[in-house]
């Protein structure tokens, strides 16, 4: 059910397996996803569920954006058919080892960089989950001895005897409640399902700083283990992997150093060298690598420095906790642009940092009042537009030489853009287009 990325590649590895597929979709299906299933001759539909060919099925993977609360999905359960998570389906047809990274924050930034430090390596190393070609699809085609997932909520919420040989759980702070009957304990028990069936060898890599994750191990070692979350399922069995938790003040124990900016940074580095470390990196490499690493597009990207101005294009903050930890990275006299479609944001937490490290804000956003409104009230120069080009001009406009630009928007980008990638690609290409030289800086 769900013919995208993992829903096609899914289907692709399952042919080739044996298995009589079919593959349904409620919306319309991307062309190429369509060519791709055509050339395997696999049937699909689209536009609505055959209900009984799906009730007929003897395993249905699902889309990790079709929640179980979907009515067919529920008598899918209720009859007894395993409704399984793509990673889970295809596990058992790859020879890799795993490297897995969830949390709430800091899955793709770490996933990146493990990956990039495994390529660097040299061992034969796929890169999927979340992000990429489907796990399933890369299986299909030939498979890798190692692989670096990225692993949400939603793909864990339908596994079951998935097992990872290394773990890694970054963070759980709120997100997707929706999905979780408004119940934060429900989000955790999800996101602690990545350590189910390990083994004693396998690591379990953690930050100890959260408030979450400590009180969970506590409870799973005095026997809690979180529930599984559809009836069909198997609770998940209770594993006892090498623990290796870390916090803040491992970064500079260690003695690493990190091309990208910010504590939070510095936490996906610590998590990555502890993770590429068991997977058998020699710790020199691992180094050369962070220093290295060319970050990861939308997420505190270097875009240029002209002028004597540094832009950064972060537009992959769509939250006020991310816009957060960007103006704690931050080092100069700062031109902060917010705005976008508002998820009901509360600005408040941001007021102290913006007055610590701002000189200016710039409003971008269809409708600007809250904005105004919150922000105003603070006393230092706005700006007010309604375009890329207009904040960019206002940007350069305010901006001193030795001073930052950050797009760090605290909201979608849905009002004025096509998605973030499209708000963060307007800005860098206007930011090359509209900045002064530092030529003429210097003049
Ligand atoms: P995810 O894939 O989990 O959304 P990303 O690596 O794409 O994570 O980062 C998204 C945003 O989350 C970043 O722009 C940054 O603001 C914030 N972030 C990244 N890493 C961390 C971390 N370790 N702790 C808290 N926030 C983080």
């Amino acid at each position: 059910m769900g013919a995208a990325e993992s829903g096609v590649g899914t289907a692709i590895l399952a042919q080739k397996q044996g298995w009589d597929v079919f593959v349904s979709d409620m919306g319309s299906i991307k062309d190429k996803y369509k060519q791709q299933l055509d050339a395997h001759h696999i049937q699909w539909e689209e536009g609505g569920h055959t209900e009984s060919l799906i009730l007929n099925a003897d395993t249905v993977v699902k889309s990790p954006g079709i929640p179980d609360t979907a009515p067919l999905v529920q008598k899918l359960i209720q009859q007894g058919t395993p409704v399984l998570a793509e990673l889970e389906f295809a596990k058992p047809y790859s020879r890799g080892k795993t490297i897995c990274i969830t949390g709430s924050n800091g899955k793709t930034t770490t996933t990146t960089l493990i990956y990039y430090i495994m390529k660097q390596w040299g061992v034969d190393v796929g890169l999927a989950g979340n992000i990429g070609r489907s796990f399933a699809l890369q299986v299909a085609e030939g498979d890798h001895d190692w692989y670096v997932l990225e692993i949400s909520s939603f793909q864990l919420d339908n596994m079951y005897t998935f097992r990872a040989d290394i773990a890694v759980l970054m963070n759980i702070t709120p997100d997707h409640l929706d999905r979780y009957e408004f119940q934060m304990q429900h989000y955790v028990d999800s996101k602690m399902r990545i350590l189910q069936n390990m083994r004693p060898t396998d690591a379990f890599i953690y930050w100890n700083q959260d408030e979450h994750i400590g009180r969970e191990l506590k409870m799973r070692k005095e026997g809690h283990i979180a529930p599984a979350t559809t009836p069909s399922s198997r609770p998940a069995a209770k594993g006892d992997p090498k623990e290796m938790g870390f916090d803040d003040t491992r970064f500079g124990g260690l003695g690493l150093s990190f091309s990208q900016m910010g504590r939070h940074n510095e936490r996906n580095a610590t998590a990555a060298y502890l993770a590429t470390k068991e997977a058998g990196v020699p710790d020199e490499l691992i180094r050369k690598c962070l220093a290295d690493f060319p970050g990861v597009e939308h997420r505190l990207e270097r875009v240029e420095e002209r002028g004597g101005i540094l832009f950064i294009n972060d537009s992959k903050a769509t939250n006020v906790d991310a816009c957060h930890v960007a103006l704690q990275a931050m080092t100069r006299p700062t031109i902060l642009i917010v705005g976008g479609k508002d998820k009901g944001n509360d600005y408040t937490v941001l007021f102290d940092l913006i007055r610590q490290k701002c000189a200016g804000l710039v409003y971008l956003g269809a409708d600007n009042a809250k904005l105004h409104a919150s922000f105003d009230p603070l006393g230092l120069p706005v700006r007010d537009t309604h375009s890329m080009e207009d904040c960019v001009k206002a940007c350069i406009d305010m901006a001193r030489p030795g001073d930052c630009v950050l797009l760090s928007p605290c909201c979608a980008s849905f009002d004025l853009f096509r998605n973030m990638e499209d708000r963060g690609e307007q800005f860098k290409a206007l930011v090359r287009k509209y900045a002064p030289s530092t030529d003429r800086c210097t003049e």
